[in-house]
């Protein structure tokens, strides 16, 4: 084919997905220049699907340089077989990693019915495959079971024409869409030759919508918006699933109470051919009992409630590890907090030498509230919210000994407690605004010579719906929870004034996965979260009026 009907069939491609915006024309001529809109758009695609024809492409000045072979390879990739759903963020090329842009399945027992009229594979293999896909998706969490019905049923599978999807009716191209939840509706193109491989990938990828999965940027993912023929579920598919339904049913502690949040933090004892961790909580009591209590995991049972003896607070302390400082990698707890009602000041102590140390001064410091710790390769990060009246936000690091005097970090402000986590060896800190802002913010350390706290941020992440993309920006009374979960930071938080459900996030550095409540749990305080293994351990205060603790995991 001559290289300039190529061009010109490339450019089709390109306004036919929705890439190209149909108003950019370009001409076909050697000499005509080759379009920056294009240039840009083949250099994200090179970014997103590591197809090098793309790269060629994007560098490309002249459409006298443009070459057969890389049109070729670019054009295949275009009309492969896709997803019909939306891309995602307001840039199509930019695909939101997954989240929850419909919400998610309220109840996990669900029915479906497959309607196999109009593929071209034989109705029983048709069943058999899409048994299959159910089967591998019920499977990465126990939240699900699903179970097939001969109609009707949660989840409706059918193959149908341009009749139902006007980009139907044509081989390749768009080949199927799936609704989230809880619309339960899943078509494929019945204009398509269906082999097994590609209806098992596709029908993968659509229940993946259809559970409440949005795209994914990475080609190794069954949520590639591209169909790359898989036969499983990757690994950040299923994470991404049991995000949205993984949390275990909340667990209540009735033998204690708070008026707070508990925190949590883990130990470990490590020998030279053994370790063993241990999970540990702290909290407040209820109301007037300014006393702090102590209790760990073993056997997944919480022990019986321990109260500290000699120290007290109006807050419930925070809570991290620290080396012990004997040489190997075993760690003891480092405690902070505020003093009890009418002392501002705040104290610390550890088990760095066996039992709580008697309570210290962290300086001059003084907090109006809870104040958070903090473990990077820097040091100990101790940071909190300044004096009844003073919204300003404090930090002082601790070098084993002693504190460092507080710095004030400049142009931030909040009405609560601040929450510290690493990623990546960069420090973040996250809290809620000042008075009468209910937004999150975060801002970063970097571990160099001399560190500086970036300018704040706001928690927003992108949710995609039929309609178009928006900025979300979620909002709490409270301040927020965060760990380190996989290659990510969870953080947690109490909704709004008026709302007391939980709800978290999970953040790569760069951007947050859309907000996700925890089902059927709700708390007046705050979640207080530690990742302990391979799980996420979350334990709160009840609704206004319930004070005793609850716990679950992820
Ligand atoms: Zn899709």
């Amino acid at each position: 084919m001559p290289h300039n009907v190529l061009v010109t069939e490339f450019v089709h491609h390109l306004h036919r997905t929705g890439l190209l915006d149909v108003n950019v024309s370009q001409g076909a001529t050697p000499d005509e220049p080759l379009s920056p809109a294009i240039k840009a758009i083949a250099a994200d695609l090179f970014k997103i699907t590591g197809d090098s024809s793309f790269k060629a492409i994007s560098e490309w000045t002249m459409i006298g340089q443009a070459q057969s072979p890389q049109l070729q390879a670019a054009i295949e990739f275009l009309t492969k077989p896709r997803c019909g759903n939306p891309k995602g963020k307001q840039s199509p090329l930019s695909i939101q990693t997954f989240g929850t842009p419909s919400g998610r399945w309220s109840r996990g027992v669900l029915t479906y019915s497959i309607d196999p009229r109009g593929c071209n594979l034989a109705a029983a293999q048709v069943t058999t495959i899409i048994d299959n896909v159910f089967a591998q998706w019920q499977a990465v969490t126990p939240f699900f079971s699903f179970s097939r019905v001969p109609s009707g049923g949660d989840i409706l599978l059918a193959f149908a024409g341009a009749e139902t999807d006007s980009r139907f009716g044509a081989k390749s191209g768009v080949v199927a869409t799936g609704a989230p939840p809880e619309q339960g509706r899943i078509f494929f193109d019945n204009s398509e030759t269906w082999t097994e491989p590609l209806l098992r990938s596709v029908g993968l990828h659509e229940l993946g919508h259809a559970l409440g999965l949005t795209h994914s940027n990475d080609r190794n993912s069954v949520m590639y918006p591209i169909d790359m023929t898989f036969a499983a579920i990757d690994p950040e598919s299923q994470d991404a699933l049991r995000m949205l339904h993984g949390w275990a049913p909340q667990v209540p502690l009735p033998d204690r109470a708070t008026s707070d949040r508990p925190s949590l933090a883990y130990t470990g004892s490590v020998g030279l051919f053994s370790a063993s961790y241990l999970l540990h909580m702290v909290w407040k009591g209820s109301r007037d009992d300014q006393g702090i209590y102590e209790s760990s995991l073993v056997n997944n049972v919480w022990t019986p409630q321990e109260k500290i003896h000699g120290i007290g607070s109006t807050e419930s302390p925070a809570l991290t590890a620290i080396l012990t400082g004997d040489g190997t990698t075993s760690t003891a707890l480092l405690m902070a907090w505020r003093g009890v009602k009418g002392d501002q000041g705040l104290y610390w102590s550890t088990t760095r030498f066996g039992s709580w140390s008697p309570q210290a001064k962290v300086g001059i410091s003084a907090s109006s509230d809870r104040p958070a710790l903090g473990v990077y390769p820097g040091g100990i990060y101790l940071a909190w919210k300044g004096i009844d009246g003073d919204q300003g936000i404090y930090f002082s690091t601790f070098d084993g000994n002693d504190w460092s005097p507080q710095t004030n970090m400049y142009g931030v402000g909040t009405s609560a407690s601040p929450a510290l986590a690493t990623l990546n060896g960069v420090l973040y800190m996250f809290w809620k605004g000042v008075e009468g802002d209910s937004n999150l913010y975060y801002s970063s350390l970097d571990a160099g010579p001399k560190p500086i706290w970036q300018p704040q941020r706001k928690v927003a992440f992108v949710t995609s719906k039929a309609e178009g993309a928006a900025w979300q920006y979620p909002g709490t009374t409270h301040g927020p929870s965060a760990t380190l979960r996989g290659n990510r930071i969870l953080l947690a938080w109490k909704g709004v004034e008026g709302d007391q459900g939980i709800y978290f996030s999970l953040f790569d550095g760069n951007e947050f996965s859309g907000q996700i409540q925890v089902k059927d749990v709700g708390t007046s305080q705050g979640p207080g979260v530690c990742t302990f293994g391979a799980f996420t351990h979350m334990a709160w205060k009840g609704v206004e009026g319930d004070n005793i603790l609850y716990w679950s995991t992820l």
